[in-house]
């Protein structure tokens, strides 16, 4: 197999959910991995992604890049793949990504398998695990040609730096008249207090059990007493009490932190599927048979309302602040 992952960037870093792609196709055994970085000024990151096991990497600089729209993208990709002669090109979730795969595999007439939670390497044939069933099952998937594509969802695989120099090719950059027709008019960022979800060791999260939109102070205040991040269910975040960004779960983000704390969550499959890799994971629910305590390591049966604030102070009298 000889594969290309893209390699997203943001902000002058290349992101943790490609590096985490990368990083399992060099697992895999693969002939070949290479990476791929479009953009404009993006040269220097290169060397990063050969620390991450990329043999080699093709950089497509070009101002036409700067913008992070995915037609140039398709253009950029189409001809590497076709130029390079890969079999199989991955992606990790994210909006860009799933844009730039979905546009490769309409230019190729590729198969995409997409919502991917595992890659294996089955006597050279790639398979893929994916959810199904509102995540109550795993299945096999696989690709009846070639190229085959895949995207990864989002926090599955941990980049993992082995060292390496990569071969750095440049990549040309022929776009298409209809490729260039979209411009970029606005980027804006949200704002966001402390470390994103994607990359907290410690994360505290809240559920309806809050009973409201201002008691997410709590989980607040619980967050920042132990450095963490603040995520959510999907129950809240459908309700408007916190943004979708913190929506852990099937159809939010997986995380996997040395901590993380539920407060009022019930621990439905579909929220389950999104946290269970975490270390160790803590739940705190009045109801003694919520499903949470079946795969909690830790478990408070009592009321948040309670429970929370004391824990917070708990926390910052171990602390000292
Ligand atoms: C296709 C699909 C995709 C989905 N995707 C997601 C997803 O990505 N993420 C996600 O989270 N969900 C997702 N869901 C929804 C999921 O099924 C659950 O409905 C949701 O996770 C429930 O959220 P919750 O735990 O906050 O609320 P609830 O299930 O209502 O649980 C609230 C809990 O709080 C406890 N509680 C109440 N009051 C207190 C108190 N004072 N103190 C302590 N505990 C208290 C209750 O005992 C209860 O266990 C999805 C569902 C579907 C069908």
């Amino acid at each position: 197999m000889s594969t290309l992952v893209f390699l997203e960037h943001h902000e002058g870093e290349l992101q943790k959910g490609a590096l985490g792609v990368l990083s399992n196709a060099v697992s895999l055994g693969n002939s070949e991995v290479a990476g791929v970085i479009a953009g404009s000024g993006v040269g220097a990151l290169a060397s990063e992604a050969g620390k991450f096991g990329a043999g080699k990497v093709w950089v497509a600089d070009d101002p036409a890049l700067e913008a992070p729209l995915p037609q140039p993208r398709v253009d950029v990709l189409a001809k590497i793949v076709r130029d390079g002669g890969y079999d199989t090109v991955l992606f990790g979730a994210s909006v860009l990504a799933a844009d730039v795969a979905a546009g490769l595999a309409a230019r190729l007439d590729a198969g995409i398998n997409w919502d991917l939670v595992d890659l294996v390497n089955e006597n050279g044939r790639l398979v893929g695990k994916r959810p199904a069933l509102g995540d109550s099952v795993y299945v096999d998937v696989g690709w009846k040609g070639e190229p085959r594509i895949g995207i990864v969802r989002s926090g599955t695989f941990e980049p993992s730096a082995t060292g390496g120099e990569p071969e750095i090719a440049e990549a040309a950059v022929e776009l298409e008249d209809f490729s260039i027709k979209a411009t970029m008019v606005e980027q804006a960022h949200e704002e966001q207090a402390g470390p994103s979800i994607e990359d907290a060791e410690i994360i505290v999260a809240g559920g309806r059990g809050l009973g409201g939109p201002e008691n997410f102070a709590l989980v607040e205040d619980l967050a920042k007493a132990l450095g963490g991040a603040v995520a959510a269910t999907r129950a809240v975040v459908d309700a408007g009490w916190y943004p979708y960004s913190a929506q852990v779960g099937q159809t939010g983000k997986n995380v996997s932190p040395k901590l993380y704390v539920a407060c009022g969550i019930s621990g439905a499959i579909q929220h389950k599927v999104g946290m269970q890799s975490s270390n160790v994971i803590v739940a705190i629910n009045k109801d003694a048979n919520a499903p949470i305590f079946e795969f909690c390591d830790f478990g408070v049966v009592g009321d948040l309302h309670q429970v929370v604030p004391k824990l917070a102070e708990l926390v910052r009298g171990r602390k000292g602040s």
